[in-house]
Protein backbone atom coordinates (compact mmCIF):
# COMPACT_ATOMS: atom_id res chain seq x y z
CA UNK A 1 0.00 0.00 0.00
CA UNK A 2 1.44 3.40 -0.84
CA UNK A 3 1.12 6.06 2.29
CA UNK A 4 -1.59 8.71 2.51
CA UNK A 5 -0.61 11.97 3.28
CA UNK A 6 -3.88 14.06 1.98
CA UNK A 7 -4.37 16.25 4.38
CA UNK A 8 -5.91 20.13 4.88
CA UNK A 9 -3.59 22.80 7.08
CA UNK A 10 -4.77 26.12 8.45
CA UNK A 11 -2.10 28.78 10.40
CA UNK A 12 -2.86 32.35 11.48
CA UNK A 13 -0.19 34.86 12.80
CA UNK A 14 -2.05 38.32 14.99
CA UNK A 15 -5.07 37.23 16.24
CA UNK A 16 -6.43 36.99 19.68
CA UNK A 17 -8.28 33.79 19.35
CA UNK A 18 -5.49 32.19 17.26
CA UNK A 19 -6.59 28.90 18.59
CA UNK A 20 -10.53 29.44 17.66
CA UNK A 21 -9.94 30.70 14.32
CA UNK A 22 -7.87 27.83 13.29
CA UNK A 23 -10.47 25.07 14.83
CA UNK A 24 -12.87 26.95 12.08
CA UNK A 25 -10.07 26.81 9.70
CA UNK A 26 -9.84 22.99 10.56
CA UNK A 27 -13.43 22.90 10.54
CA UNK A 28 -14.69 23.98 7.19
CA UNK A 29 -11.87 21.93 5.75
CA UNK A 30 -12.91 18.69 7.43
CA UNK A 31 -13.51 16.60 4.01
CA UNK A 32 -9.47 17.15 3.29
CA UNK A 33 -8.83 14.90 6.38
CA UNK A 34 -11.25 13.06 8.97
CA UNK A 35 -8.56 10.46 10.70
CA UNK A 36 -6.67 12.69 13.55
CA UNK A 37 -6.51 16.50 13.82
CA UNK A 38 -4.00 18.88 16.05
CA UNK A 39 -3.60 22.58 17.05
CA UNK A 40 -0.61 24.16 18.05
CA UNK A 41 0.14 27.81 19.42
CA UNK A 42 2.49 29.78 21.02
CA UNK A 43 1.51 30.99 24.20
CA UNK A 44 4.25 33.57 24.40
CA UNK A 45 6.75 31.60 26.00
CA UNK A 46 6.21 28.38 24.65
CA UNK A 47 4.53 26.48 21.89
CA UNK A 48 1.36 24.32 23.13
CA UNK A 49 -0.20 21.29 21.35
CA UNK A 50 -3.87 19.75 21.41
CA UNK A 51 -4.10 16.16 18.58
CA UNK A 52 -6.56 13.75 18.60
CA UNK A 53 -7.48 10.93 16.48
CA UNK A 54 -11.27 11.67 14.56
CA UNK A 55 -13.18 15.13 13.60
CA UNK A 56 -11.91 18.31 14.48
CA UNK A 57 -15.32 18.50 16.78
CA UNK A 58 -14.38 15.60 18.75
CA UNK A 59 -11.20 16.63 19.41
CA UNK A 60 -11.06 19.74 20.75
CA UNK A 61 -13.45 20.38 23.69
CA UNK A 62 -14.20 24.53 24.77
CA UNK A 63 -11.65 24.10 27.52
CA UNK A 64 -8.92 23.03 24.50
CA UNK A 65 -9.90 26.22 22.73
CA UNK A 66 -10.54 28.89 25.62
CA UNK A 67 -7.44 28.29 27.85
CA UNK A 68 -5.09 25.72 27.07
CA UNK A 69 -4.33 26.48 23.44
CA UNK A 70 -3.13 30.22 24.42
CA UNK A 71 -1.83 32.68 21.90
CA UNK A 72 -1.89 34.65 18.77
CA UNK A 73 -0.26 32.47 16.69
CA UNK A 74 -1.07 29.51 15.33
CA UNK A 75 -1.51 26.57 13.48
CA UNK A 76 -3.33 23.22 12.58
CA UNK A 77 -3.62 20.22 10.42
CA UNK A 78 -6.25 17.38 9.53
CA UNK A 79 -4.96 14.31 8.42
CA UNK A 80 -6.92 11.94 5.76
CA UNK A 81 -5.67 8.26 5.52
CA UNK A 82 -7.56 5.01 4.89
CA UNK A 83 -4.96 2.43 5.84
CA UNK A 84 -5.04 0.28 9.17
CA UNK A 85 -2.02 2.55 10.89
CA UNK A 86 -4.06 5.06 12.23
CA UNK A 87 -1.74 6.25 15.42
CA UNK A 88 -1.93 9.12 17.37
CA UNK A 89 1.69 9.29 17.34
CA UNK A 90 1.19 9.66 13.30
CA UNK A 91 -0.95 12.96 14.38
CA UNK A 92 0.05 16.33 13.17
CA UNK A 93 1.23 19.05 13.53
CA UNK A 94 4.53 16.91 14.74
CA UNK A 95 6.58 19.48 17.77
CA UNK A 96 9.56 19.25 19.37
CA UNK A 97 12.04 21.88 21.20
CA UNK A 98 15.31 22.96 19.40
CA UNK A 99 17.33 24.34 22.33
CA UNK A 100 15.44 27.31 23.55
CA UNK A 101 12.95 27.25 20.62
CA UNK A 102 9.43 25.18 20.48
CA UNK A 103 9.17 24.21 16.50
CA UNK A 104 6.55 22.54 15.17
CA UNK A 105 5.77 21.18 11.26
CA UNK A 106 2.38 19.85 9.76
CA UNK A 107 2.83 18.59 6.33
CA UNK A 108 0.28 17.96 3.26
CA UNK A 109 1.54 16.44 0.21
CA UNK A 110 3.68 12.82 -0.11
CA UNK A 111 6.96 13.13 -0.98
CA UNK A 112 9.09 10.57 -2.90
CA UNK A 113 12.24 10.23 -1.42
CA UNK A 114 11.50 9.33 2.21
CA UNK A 115 13.47 6.08 1.75
CA UNK A 116 16.80 7.66 1.13
CA UNK A 117 16.48 10.50 3.32
CA UNK A 118 15.66 8.65 6.52
CA UNK A 119 18.18 5.93 5.46
CA UNK A 120 20.78 8.81 5.82
CA UNK A 121 19.33 10.54 8.66
CA UNK A 122 19.39 7.14 10.84
CA UNK A 123 23.28 6.49 9.67
CA UNK A 124 23.71 9.83 11.31
CA UNK A 125 22.35 9.24 14.44
CA UNK A 126 18.64 10.70 13.86
CA UNK A 127 16.12 9.04 16.15
CA UNK A 128 12.52 8.84 14.85
CA UNK A 129 9.32 8.71 16.84
CA UNK A 130 6.40 8.30 13.68
CA UNK A 131 6.71 7.45 10.31
CA UNK A 132 5.12 10.69 8.53
CA UNK A 133 7.35 12.70 5.88
CA UNK A 134 7.19 16.05 8.44
CA UNK A 135 9.35 14.49 11.49
CA UNK A 136 11.80 13.91 8.05
CA UNK A 137 11.76 17.65 7.39
CA UNK A 138 12.08 18.88 10.70
CA UNK A 139 15.26 16.39 11.42
CA UNK A 140 16.44 17.93 8.22
CA UNK A 141 15.82 21.29 9.44
CA UNK A 142 17.68 20.58 13.24
CA UNK A 143 20.64 19.50 11.06
CA UNK A 144 21.83 23.15 10.08
CA UNK A 145 19.48 25.56 12.69
CA UNK A 146 22.91 25.96 14.72
CA UNK A 147 25.10 27.76 12.07
CA UNK A 148 22.13 29.38 10.41
CA UNK A 149 19.24 31.09 10.33
CA UNK A 150 15.88 29.68 10.29
CA UNK A 151 14.89 30.29 7.17
CA UNK A 152 18.23 29.06 5.67
CA UNK A 153 17.94 25.88 7.61
CA UNK A 154 14.43 25.49 5.87
CA UNK A 155 15.46 26.45 2.80
CA UNK A 156 18.41 24.29 3.21
CA UNK A 157 16.28 21.64 4.32
CA UNK A 158 13.29 21.61 1.83
CA UNK A 159 15.76 21.94 -1.14
CA UNK A 160 16.77 17.99 -0.60
CA UNK A 161 13.00 17.09 -0.35
CA UNK A 162 11.61 15.47 -3.61
CA UNK A 163 7.72 15.47 -4.10
CA UNK A 164 4.82 16.68 -2.97
CA UNK A 165 4.82 19.31 0.03
CA UNK A 166 3.14 22.36 1.23
CA UNK A 167 4.08 23.14 4.68
CA UNK A 168 3.32 24.91 7.68
CA UNK A 169 5.95 25.39 10.20
CA UNK A 170 6.32 27.46 13.49
CA UNK A 171 9.57 28.40 15.51
CA UNK A 172 8.10 30.31 18.73
CA UNK A 173 6.23 33.03 17.23
CA UNK A 174 7.10 32.73 13.61
CA UNK A 175 4.63 31.00 11.35
CA UNK A 176 6.02 29.75 7.53
CA UNK A 177 4.25 28.73 5.00
CA UNK A 178 5.52 26.83 1.87
CA UNK A 179 5.08 25.16 -1.44
CA UNK A 180 7.10 22.43 -3.11
CA UNK A 181 8.69 23.58 -6.43
CA UNK A 182 6.73 22.26 -8.50
CA UNK A 183 3.43 23.16 -7.10
CA UNK A 184 1.69 19.23 -6.70
CA UNK A 185 -0.59 20.93 -3.70
CA UNK A 186 -2.92 24.07 -2.65
CA UNK A 187 -1.66 26.54 -0.13
CA UNK A 188 -3.26 30.14 -0.20
CA UNK A 189 -3.08 33.46 2.01
CA UNK A 190 -5.48 35.76 3.25
CA UNK A 191 -6.34 38.44 6.13
CA UNK A 192 -8.07 39.10 8.82
CA UNK A 193 -8.22 41.89 10.64
CA UNK A 194 -4.59 42.76 11.26
CA UNK A 195 -3.83 38.69 10.90
CA UNK A 196 -2.63 36.62 8.09
CA UNK A 197 -4.10 33.51 7.09
CA UNK A 198 -2.92 30.43 5.38
CA UNK A 199 -4.83 27.54 4.06
CA UNK A 200 -5.25 24.37 1.75
CA UNK A 201 -8.39 26.20 0.58
CA UNK A 202 -10.43 29.20 0.51
CA UNK A 203 -13.23 27.88 2.16
CA UNK A 204 -11.52 28.08 5.30
CA UNK A 205 -11.29 31.86 4.81
CA UNK A 206 -15.06 31.93 3.86
CA UNK A 207 -15.78 30.69 7.22
CA UNK A 208 -13.77 33.08 8.83
CA UNK A 209 -15.04 36.34 7.24
CA UNK A 210 -10.68 36.51 6.16
CA UNK A 211 -9.86 37.78 2.44
CA UNK A 212 -8.37 35.62 -0.37
CA UNK A 213 -5.24 37.59 -1.06
CA UNK A 214 -3.42 35.16 -3.58
CA UNK A 215 -1.55 31.60 -3.35
CA UNK A 216 1.75 30.83 -1.98
CA UNK A 217 3.86 30.35 -5.25
CA UNK A 218 5.38 27.17 -6.30
CA UNK A 219 9.20 27.37 -4.55
CA UNK A 220 8.15 30.34 -2.23
CA UNK A 221 7.75 30.46 1.47
CA UNK A 222 6.36 33.00 3.44
CA UNK A 223 7.38 34.15 6.66
CA UNK A 224 5.07 36.16 9.27
CA UNK A 225 5.80 37.48 12.27
CA UNK A 226 4.45 40.50 14.28
CA UNK A 227 2.24 41.41 11.78
CA UNK A 228 5.13 41.43 9.44
CA UNK A 229 5.01 39.01 6.14
CA UNK A 230 8.26 38.26 3.96
CA UNK A 231 8.69 36.52 1.09
CA UNK A 232 11.50 34.54 0.17
CA UNK A 233 12.15 31.96 -2.75
CA UNK A 234 14.21 28.94 -1.50
CA UNK A 235 14.03 27.02 -4.88
CA UNK A 236 13.64 28.04 -8.36
CA UNK A 237 9.87 26.48 -9.37
CA UNK A 238 10.43 23.54 -11.45
CA UNK A 239 7.53 23.00 -14.11
CA UNK A 240 4.43 23.40 -12.14
CA UNK A 241 2.24 20.83 -11.87
CA UNK A 242 -0.98 21.42 -9.53
CA UNK A 243 -2.80 18.11 -8.54
CA UNK A 244 -5.98 18.15 -11.09
CA UNK A 245 -7.65 15.60 -9.11
CA UNK A 246 -7.91 18.47 -6.40
CA UNK A 247 -10.32 20.16 -8.97
CA UNK A 248 -12.03 17.02 -9.77
CA UNK A 249 -13.20 15.53 -6.28
CA UNK A 250 -10.68 16.94 -3.93
CA UNK A 251 -11.16 20.09 -2.74
CA UNK A 252 -14.50 21.44 -1.89
CA UNK A 253 -16.63 23.30 -4.76
CA UNK A 254 -17.16 26.60 -2.81
CA UNK A 255 -13.47 27.11 -2.70
CA UNK A 256 -10.42 28.48 -5.44
CA UNK A 257 -8.28 25.98 -5.74
CA UNK A 258 -4.94 27.23 -7.86
CA UNK A 259 -6.57 30.29 -8.98
CA UNK A 260 -9.55 28.24 -10.11
CA UNK A 261 -13.31 28.00 -8.99
CA UNK A 262 -13.43 24.65 -8.20
CA UNK A 263 -17.14 24.65 -8.73
CA UNK A 264 -17.20 26.32 -11.84
CA UNK A 265 -14.60 23.90 -12.99
CA UNK A 266 -16.51 20.60 -12.59
CA UNK A 267 -19.51 22.46 -13.97
CA UNK A 268 -17.44 23.02 -16.83
CA UNK A 269 -16.14 19.27 -17.05
CA UNK A 270 -19.60 17.81 -16.79
CA UNK A 271 -20.39 20.35 -20.07
CA UNK A 272 -17.22 18.71 -21.92
CA UNK A 273 -18.83 15.49 -21.21
CA UNK A 274 -22.03 16.36 -22.61
CA UNK A 275 -20.23 17.82 -25.82
CA UNK A 276 -18.10 14.56 -26.00
CA UNK A 277 -20.52 12.06 -25.11
CA UNK A 278 -24.30 12.83 -25.75
CA UNK A 279 -26.97 10.21 -25.22
CA UNK A 280 -30.42 10.21 -25.51
CA UNK A 281 -32.08 9.31 -21.87
CA UNK A 282 -35.21 10.64 -19.55
CA UNK A 283 -32.77 12.11 -16.86
CA UNK A 284 -29.12 12.74 -16.10
CA UNK A 285 -28.13 11.92 -12.23
CA UNK A 286 -25.11 12.29 -10.03
CA UNK A 287 -23.68 10.19 -7.40
CA UNK A 288 -23.89 12.65 -4.82
CA UNK A 289 -21.97 14.72 -3.66
CA UNK A 290 -18.72 14.31 -5.21
CA UNK A 291 -20.69 13.56 -9.26
CA UNK A 292 -23.13 16.40 -8.69
CA UNK A 293 -21.68 19.71 -10.14
CA UNK A 294 -20.16 17.60 -13.09
CA UNK A 295 -23.67 16.43 -13.47
CA UNK A 296 -25.05 19.98 -13.02
CA UNK A 297 -22.86 20.93 -16.46
CA UNK A 298 -23.97 17.75 -18.16
CA UNK A 299 -27.57 18.01 -17.92
CA UNK A 300 -27.50 22.16 -19.08
CA UNK A 301 -25.61 21.38 -21.88
CA UNK A 302 -27.89 18.25 -22.94
CA UNK A 303 -31.21 19.99 -22.03
CA UNK A 304 -31.56 16.93 -20.35
CA UNK A 305 -33.60 16.97 -17.20
CA UNK A 306 -31.63 17.27 -13.81
CA UNK A 307 -32.97 14.41 -10.95
CA UNK A 308 -31.34 13.67 -7.73
CA UNK A 309 -32.34 10.05 -7.80
CA UNK A 310 -29.70 8.36 -5.81
CA UNK A 311 -29.65 9.59 -2.10
CA UNK A 312 -26.47 10.16 0.01
CA UNK A 313 -26.37 9.56 3.93
CA UNK A 314 -24.70 12.81 4.89
CA UNK A 315 -23.38 10.65 8.21
CA UNK A 316 -21.34 8.20 7.38
CA UNK A 317 -17.72 8.64 7.81
CA UNK A 318 -15.00 7.93 5.23
CA UNK A 319 -13.30 5.84 8.38
CA UNK A 320 -16.64 3.70 8.49
CA UNK A 321 -15.62 1.97 5.12
CA UNK A 322 -13.08 -0.38 5.92
CA UNK A 323 -10.47 -1.42 3.52
CA UNK A 324 -11.86 -5.17 2.90
CA UNK A 325 -13.99 -5.44 -0.62
CA UNK A 326 -16.96 -6.85 1.09
CA UNK A 327 -16.93 -4.00 3.21
CA UNK A 328 -16.22 -1.31 0.81
CA UNK A 329 -19.42 -3.15 -1.04
CA UNK A 330 -21.55 -2.82 2.17
CA UNK A 331 -20.27 1.36 2.75
CA UNK A 332 -21.05 2.48 -0.13
CA UNK A 333 -24.88 0.75 -0.31
CA UNK A 334 -24.99 2.40 3.66
CA UNK A 335 -23.78 5.64 1.66
CA UNK A 336 -25.98 5.70 -1.62
CA UNK A 337 -29.27 4.38 -1.80
CA UNK A 338 -31.61 5.21 -4.87
CA UNK A 339 -35.43 6.71 -4.88
CA UNK A 340 -36.89 3.53 -6.34
CA UNK A 341 -40.05 4.88 -7.73
CA UNK A 342 -38.05 6.68 -10.03
CA UNK A 343 -35.56 4.09 -12.14
CA UNK A 344 -38.18 1.41 -12.94
CA UNK A 345 -38.16 1.87 -16.76
CA UNK A 346 -36.11 4.71 -17.01
CA UNK A 347 -33.16 5.73 -19.61
CA UNK A 348 -30.62 7.20 -17.49
CA UNK A 349 -27.43 9.00 -17.52
CA UNK A 350 -25.24 8.52 -14.77
CA UNK A 351 -22.69 11.18 -13.84
CA UNK A 352 -19.30 10.36 -11.33
CA UNK A 353 -17.06 12.57 -10.77
CA UNK A 354 -14.41 9.40 -10.92
CA UNK A 355 -13.65 5.94 -11.19
CA UNK A 356 -11.19 4.20 -9.05
CA UNK A 357 -11.50 0.63 -8.17
CA UNK A 358 -15.16 0.70 -9.95
CA UNK A 359 -16.88 -0.33 -6.54
CA UNK A 360 -19.06 2.39 -6.50
CA UNK A 361 -20.60 1.79 -9.72
CA UNK A 362 -20.68 -1.99 -9.95
CA UNK A 363 -22.67 -2.12 -6.69
CA UNK A 364 -25.06 0.73 -7.34
CA UNK A 365 -25.58 -0.18 -11.60
CA UNK A 366 -26.32 -3.39 -9.94
CA UNK A 367 -28.94 -2.23 -7.67
CA UNK A 368 -30.63 0.33 -10.99
CA UNK A 369 -31.20 -2.35 -12.98
CA UNK A 370 -32.81 -4.49 -10.22
CA UNK A 371 -34.93 -1.46 -9.94
CA UNK A 372 -36.05 -2.15 -13.62
CA UNK A 373 -33.64 0.88 -15.49
CA UNK A 374 -34.20 0.24 -18.69
CA UNK A 375 -30.53 2.08 -19.75
CA UNK A 376 -28.07 2.88 -17.86
CA UNK A 377 -24.84 5.15 -19.20
CA UNK A 378 -22.15 6.51 -17.29
CA UNK A 379 -20.54 9.62 -17.69
CA UNK A 380 -17.00 9.84 -15.65
CA UNK A 381 -15.95 13.93 -15.21
CA UNK A 382 -12.45 12.72 -15.43
CA UNK A 383 -9.75 10.11 -17.84
CA UNK A 384 -9.36 6.69 -16.83
CA UNK A 385 -6.97 6.41 -13.74
CA UNK A 386 -4.15 4.13 -15.04
CA UNK A 387 -1.54 4.78 -12.90
CA UNK A 388 -1.06 5.38 -8.51
CA UNK A 389 0.01 8.77 -7.03
CA UNK A 390 2.79 9.07 -5.30
CA UNK A 391 2.64 12.73 -4.43
CA UNK A 392 -0.40 12.08 -1.74
CA UNK A 393 -3.70 10.78 -3.53
CA UNK A 394 -5.49 7.37 -2.05
CA UNK A 395 -4.90 5.71 -5.35
CA UNK A 396 -4.03 2.49 -4.50
CA UNK A 397 -1.64 -0.11 -6.20
CA UNK A 398 -1.64 -0.45 -9.80
CA UNK A 399 -3.57 -3.86 -9.17
CA UNK A 400 -6.44 -2.13 -7.21
CA UNK A 401 -7.19 -0.06 -10.17
CA UNK A 402 -9.83 -1.23 -12.69
CA UNK A 403 -8.79 0.88 -15.46
CA UNK A 404 -5.32 0.17 -15.15
CA UNK A 405 -6.46 -3.90 -15.91
CA UNK A 406 -8.74 -3.41 -18.61
CA UNK A 407 -10.68 -1.49 -21.48
CA UNK A 408 -13.17 0.95 -21.39
CA UNK A 409 -15.33 -1.70 -23.07
CA UNK A 410 -14.39 -4.84 -20.69
CA UNK A 411 -15.22 -1.94 -18.16
CA UNK A 412 -18.41 -1.19 -19.43
CA UNK A 413 -19.93 -5.11 -19.77
CA UNK A 414 -18.48 -5.85 -16.58
CA UNK A 415 -20.53 -2.87 -14.69
CA UNK A 416 -23.43 -3.98 -16.74
CA UNK A 417 -23.70 -0.20 -18.50
CA UNK A 418 -25.36 0.47 -21.93
CA UNK A 419 -22.57 2.70 -22.36
CA UNK A 420 -19.66 4.11 -20.91
CA UNK A 421 -17.11 7.26 -21.50
CA UNK A 422 -15.40 8.98 -19.62
CA UNK A 423 -13.76 12.49 -20.50
CA UNK A 424 -10.76 13.25 -22.62
CA UNK A 425 -7.24 14.89 -21.64
CA UNK A 426 -8.11 17.15 -23.88
CA UNK A 427 -11.56 17.70 -22.45
CA UNK A 428 -10.40 17.89 -19.15
CA UNK A 429 -8.17 20.39 -19.71
CA UNK A 430 -10.02 22.63 -22.00
CA UNK A 431 -12.98 22.69 -18.69
CA UNK A 432 -10.52 24.27 -16.63
CA UNK A 433 -8.96 26.39 -19.58
CA UNK A 434 -5.31 24.48 -19.05
CA UNK A 435 -2.54 24.23 -21.12
CA UNK A 436 -0.64 21.61 -20.19
CA UNK A 437 0.25 22.80 -16.29
CA UNK A 438 -1.27 20.39 -14.06
CA UNK A 439 0.15 16.98 -12.90
CA UNK A 440 -1.76 14.30 -15.43
CA UNK A 441 0.45 11.22 -13.46
CA UNK A 442 -2.46 9.08 -12.38
CA UNK A 443 -4.00 8.89 -15.65
CA UNK A 444 -0.70 8.92 -17.95
CA UNK A 445 1.77 7.82 -16.41
CA UNK A 446 4.19 10.54 -16.96
CA UNK A 447 5.38 11.60 -13.46
CA UNK A 448 6.85 15.40 -13.06
CA UNK A 449 8.81 13.73 -10.03
CA UNK A 450 10.33 10.51 -10.44
CA UNK A 451 8.64 7.77 -8.30
CA UNK A 452 10.60 5.46 -5.82
CA UNK A 453 12.39 2.92 -6.84
CA UNK A 454 10.65 -0.05 -6.46
CA UNK A 455 6.97 1.83 -6.57
CA UNK A 456 5.66 1.28 -3.04
CA UNK A 457 8.56 1.69 -1.16
CA UNK A 458 7.89 4.57 0.34
CA UNK A 459 5.97 3.46 3.06
CA UNK A 460 7.24 3.14 5.98
CA UNK A 461 3.62 2.50 7.74
P1 LIG B 1 -14.47 3.46 -6.49
O1 LIG B 1 -15.78 3.09 -5.88
O2 LIG B 1 -14.46 3.35 -7.98
O3 LIG B 1 -13.32 2.72 -5.86
O4 LIG B 1 -14.16 4.98 -6.12
C1 LIG B 1 -14.81 6.03 -6.80
C2 LIG B 1 -15.62 6.86 -5.86
O5 LIG B 1 -14.80 7.30 -4.79
C3 LIG B 1 -16.17 8.08 -6.54
O6 LIG B 1 -17.49 8.26 -6.08
C4 LIG B 1 -15.27 9.20 -6.08
O7 LIG B 1 -16.04 10.38 -5.88
C5 LIG B 1 -14.70 8.72 -4.80
N1 LIG B 1 -13.27 9.03 -4.65
C6 LIG B 1 -12.38 9.39 -5.59
N2 LIG B 1 -11.17 9.60 -5.05
C7 LIG B 1 -11.28 9.36 -3.74
C8 LIG B 1 -10.37 9.42 -2.65
O8 LIG B 1 -9.20 9.76 -2.78
N3 LIG B 1 -10.91 9.09 -1.44
C9 LIG B 1 -12.21 8.74 -1.26
N4 LIG B 1 -12.67 8.42 -0.04
N5 LIG B 1 -13.07 8.68 -2.27
C10 LIG B 1 -12.62 8.97 -3.49
MG1 LIG C 1 -18.10 10.10 -5.38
Amino acid sequence: MLKKEYCGLFGISGHAEAARMTYFGLYAMQHRGQESAGIVTWDGQKLREQRGMGLVADVFREEHLSRQLKGTVGMGHIRYSTTGASLLRNAQPFMVRYKDMGLAVAHNGNLVNTVELRRELENNGSLFQTSMDSEIVMHLVAQTLSDSSLEEAMSTACRRLKGAYSLLFMANNKLIGLRDPWGFRPLCLGRVGDAYVLASETCAFDLLEAEYLRDIEPGEMVVIENGRLHSYRFCEPERTSPCIFELIYFARPDSIVFGKNVYESRKAMGRTLAREAPVDADFVMPFPDSGVYAAVGYAQESGLPYEMAMIRNHYVGRTFIQPSQDMRDFGVRVKLNPVKSMINGKRIVIVEDSVVRGTTIRTRVKKLRELGARELHLRVSCPPICHPCYYGIDFSSKGELIAANHSVEDIARYMNLDSLHYLSVDGLLDSVQAKSEYCLACFQGTYPVPPPQGGSKSCLE
